[in-house]
């Protein structure tokens, strides 16, 4: 191993303390654990300790830590190419556009390397359209409260956290934001504004929260009645998570473009935009572009994803598997009334919301510190997002370490 020797900083010491002496920005609140391994479900932390991930990520890996498939076909092209632009024809790029525009029904994809790039993209793309048409008032993007949609200027915007906004203004124009689930909020702000209505089908990190029944059907239609487009933004809830390919299956609608990034390449840093073709032909040569975006490494990885996603049966061995956890986590809740209040999401992006006098940094915290990792969201709710080919026994074994951490922070909190 290659030991490294900084000014004193030994990379190779086990217990430097790194909020001290660390060069890296602090803009996350770390926990002190370094993983340097993952096998499946599991990941291998620097002092040897084997946690079960429950985060993968956050939603990023899809088929857990070093799949055989991904690792081969990154490996292969690893050794072949790793980048050439945009500038040429990227044919592993036309291959993973294929198959997205196939799995959904649209036509075109681009591609770029986060969500925040993604769904800022897909507004760039709905405005475009509009302008294309002659519809150059049309530019307000309807995003719902509660909603996250990244981190750029444009997408703090959209994002409706005005805390995340603070010192960082003036905010971009052009962004508006209707209660969450409510249709005739919406329906009262469309108009001759409005270019489009950009909406997650269920909210992560605003606690695993799916938008109510009907609900995109009816935005579908408002839509369509004022000549907005509407956005998934299935950054997060796509790719498999909910059980589905797309979150928005489960609706019975067809956006006209989808924003992906997190789970596509199971790890690898991509965003992809997916948009039909009446929009999609707005974006001509030089209207948009991304020096990294549909580099062959993310393209390999992507495709592996999809070739294992797509594959005879296993969304349906995900969502079989999915059902098992949520019958545990439904008598986890008769078990614990007056913590759990609320069981949320679908498929491996599942919330808890626990009651509020419970605190949830504290229960994520029990919880690592019995080597389970999970993630938490807004509005006090605990995220569970397993790689989607977490086992029986993995998810057995995950909510008994949430039933044991839930008894000790029942006896935590009757002190
Ligand atoms: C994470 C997330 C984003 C932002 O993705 P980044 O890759 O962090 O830029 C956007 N939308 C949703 C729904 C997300 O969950």
């Amino acid at each position: 191993m290659t030991h490294f020797k900084l000014d004193g900083f030994d990379m190779s010491q086990k217990a430097v303390n790194y909020a001290a002496d660390s060069a890296v920005m602090k803009t996350y609140g770390r926990v002190e654990i370094g993983f340097v391994r993952g096998e499946g479900c599991w990941l291998i932390s620097e002092s040897g300790d084997r946690y079960l991930d429950c985060a993968s990520g956050i939603a990023v890996n899809t088929l857990g830590h070093s799949h055989p498939w991904l690792v081969q076909a990154l490996t292969e092209q690893v050794g072949k190419l790793w980048h050439t632009s945009n500038l040429y024809r990227i044919p592993s790029q036309e291959v993973v556009a294929k198959m997205l525009a196939s799995l959904s029904g649209l036509e075109q994809v681009f591609f770029c390397n986060s969500g925040a790039e993604a769904t800022e993209a897909a507004v760039k793309i709905a405005r475009r359209a509009a302008y294309e048409r002659g519809d150059a008032e049309r530019v307000t993007i309807l995003c719902a409260s509660g909603g996250f949609h990244g981190r750029t200027l444009g997408m703090l915007a959209a994002t409706d956290r005005p805390l995340f906004r603070t010192g960082f203004g003036p905010m971009p124009d052009g962004f508006d934001h209707v209660p969450f689930g409510n249709l005739n909020a919406l329906r009262d702000k469309l108009g001759p504004n409005v270019a489009a209505v950009m909406i997650e089908p269920i909210q992560g990190e605003g606690g695993a929260r799916e938008v109510p029944d009907g609900y995109l059907l009816g935005v579908r239609a408002a839509a369509d009645e004022y000549g907005a487009v509407v956005i998934a933004d299935e950054v997060q809830a796509g790719i498999g998570r909910t059980g589905q390919l797309f979150s928005y299956e489960y609706s019975g609608i067809k956006p006209d473009i989808v924003a992906l990034a997190k789970g596509l390449a199971g790890g690898f840093p991509i965003g992809a935009v997916i948009a039909s073709k009446a929009v999609g032909d707005s974006m001509t040569p030089g209207t948009h572009g991304s020096t990294f975006g549909g580099n062959p490494l993310a393209m390999a990885a992507a495709k592996a994803v999809l070739e294992i996603l797509s594959g005879d049966g296993f969304l349906t061995e995900v969502r079989r598997r999915a059902t098992h956890l949520d019958k545990l986590l439904v008598s986890l809740q008769t078990q614990f009334p007056k913590i759990i209040s609320e069981l949320r999401g679908r498929g491996f992006l599942r919330g808890i919301k626990l009651s509020e006098t419970i605190d949830l940094a504290f229960l994520v915290k029990t919880l690592r510190e019995d080597y389970l990792l999970t993630v938490p969201a807004a509005d006090n709710t605990l995220r569970l997002l397993p790689p989607l080919t977490i086992s029986h026994e993995e998810i057995d074994l995950a909510v008994a370490k949430l039933e044991l951490a839930l008894k000790a922070i029942t006896k935590h909190d009757s002190k």
